[in-house]
């Protein structure tokens, strides 16, 4: 008997934290949608960058801060709110729509922890999911409300979201258009295009960005916007980045055949990417490979990249400059490094960010940000290009404030191999 009732504890409640687990989580909504009752909510509270704590300061101090978390928990609601731990950081609680609220379930988390004489301050993501949303049983349930809480975590961290029938939708959406982008990169049916930059000053083509496109089965474009993130959260990332570099590398060499000699070919490296510690390899590969002189390879990161952690940035892009390879900032301005940490890192170049130039005829303050990043810039020997420059008085614009080069429609869009040829040959006669 007391056998039965210890299996039944462990098979019910959580052993370290003593409230029920998922599974009796789950049994309680199944309940609750057993007698019809609409007004509930069920949340699932995350706490944010949990692993990174647990691993920095040890177990014994994450299971106290579980602990206190559930003490709180349980002060702060009401008896008939059923608090659950869902899995190693989350936290289940089901409840009327007016207790399971996120202003109150993040107000319990405002005031800070007090753990071994010190105070911990939290933070956490919250996806609820209002029981008239759902359809299904509790495990159902369950995994809208975590449809919804990947979606907070999605922003940045803090945030909460509540499920809505066509998130479901737009998960299996995604999962198909992996599996599609799957097919079609193990099929060779991604390409690349290649978007001219332009010398302001002579207006002759320098160099060009490649850019992968996607064609799907029923001929319409994918955006890169819409499947990199896929590809970068799949892990795909990494061979389909290896392949474009090595695709606009090998093209590179192509152009040189055509007599197109000194021609730049800058490639965007995703973050996945470029943490990855084959990153390095694969680079010398695909410079072996293609032959090509390296100074004519720039590689474009992202400032988010930039404020990866300063011992590894400088180290990788001192590895990349040892071997000649140019490092781009790109979208700068968007981000918040500063040009002197740009300039510490040793990058070469700065493209600033489209939203800057398509106010700048505009906003006195975009021309202002311009002219600053321009003048700062230079002044630390970076050399800079204009992105998504449209019209003839921003490129005009451009060039009296002295930016020496610039990228966008005005010039041409992303092109195909043989278009790009003639656009070249045409324009720097
Ligand atoms: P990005 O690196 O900022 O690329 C520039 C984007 O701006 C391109 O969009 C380009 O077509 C677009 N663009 C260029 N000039 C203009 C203009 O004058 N006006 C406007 N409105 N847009 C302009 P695209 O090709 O759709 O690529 C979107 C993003 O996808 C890229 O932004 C880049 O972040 C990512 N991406 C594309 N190819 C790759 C790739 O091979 N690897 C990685 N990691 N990311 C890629
Ligand atoms: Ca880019
Ligand atoms: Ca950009």
């Amino acid at each position: 008997m007391i056998l039965f009732g210890q299996l039944n504890d462990h098979a019910y409640n959580d052993q370290l934290l003593g409230i029920p687990n998922r599974l009796s989580f789950v049994q309680s909504i199944d309940a609750v949608i057993g007698v019809g009752r609409k007004d509930d909510t069920i949340a699932l509270i995350d706490i944010d960058h949990f692993a990174p704590l647990n691993d920095a300061l040890g177990h014994n101090y994450g299971d106290m801060l579980l602990a206190a978390v559930t003490a709180r928990l349980r002060e702060s609601l009401p008896p008939e709110a059923i608090i659950a731990r869902v899995a190693a950081d989350a936290f289940g609680v089901l409840g009327n729509d007016s207790i399971v609220s996120p202003e109150r379930l993040q107000a319990i988390f405002r005031s800070a922890f007090r753990i071994d004489n010190s105070d911990h301050q939290l933070s956490v993501s919250i996806g609820l999911a209002r029981l008239t949303e759902i359809d299904g049983n509790g495990s159902d349930a369950l995994k809208c409300t975590n449809i919804a809480l990947s979606r907070a975590k999605e922003g940045p961290r803090g945030e909460f979201c509540y499920f809505v029938r066509d998130m479901e939708l737009h998960t299996r959406n995604r999962v198909r258009l992996l599996q599609d982008l799957r097919a079609a990169f193990d099929q060779d049916r991604l390409f690349v295009v290649y978007q001219p930059q332009i010398g302001l000053a002579t207006r002759r083509v320098i160099g060009v960005e490649a850019l992968l496109r996607w064609r799907n089965d029923q001929g319409r474009f994918v955006p890169p916007d819409q499947f990199i993130p896929l590809a970068e959260n799949s892990g795909m990332i990494i061979s389909m980045g290896e392949w474009v570099m090595r695709t606009a590398c090998l093209g590179l060499r192509k152009f040189q055949r055509e007599g197109i000699e000194n021609l730049r070919m800058a490639v965007n490296v995703s973050v996945n990417q470029f943490r990855h510690p084959q990153f390095l390899a694969s680079v010398d590969a695909v410079l072996k490979e293609s032959g090509i002189d390296p100074k004519l390879l720039e590689l474009e990161i992202t400032e988010s990249i930039a404020m990866l952690e300063y011992e590894f940035m400088l180290g990788m892009i001192n590895q990349l400059k040892s071997r000649g390879v140019m490092v781009a900032i790109d979208d700068f301005g968007t981000g918040f490094s500063s040009l002197s940490y740009l300039e510490r890192l040793n990058v070469d170049r700065l493209k600033i960010d489209r939203s800057f130039i398509s106010q700048m005829t505009q906003a006195n303050s975009s021309q202002r940000i311009v002219e600053t990043i321009l003048q700062l810039g230079h002044s630390l020997d970076l050399s800079i290009i204009a992105e998504g420059v449209e019209t003839e008085e921003q490129a005009a614009a451009l060039h009296a404030i002295g930016c020496e080069e610039a990228q966008g429609f005005l010039f041409a869009k992303p092109l195909e191999v043989n278009d790009l040829l003639a656009y070249i040959k045409s324009t720097n006669t």
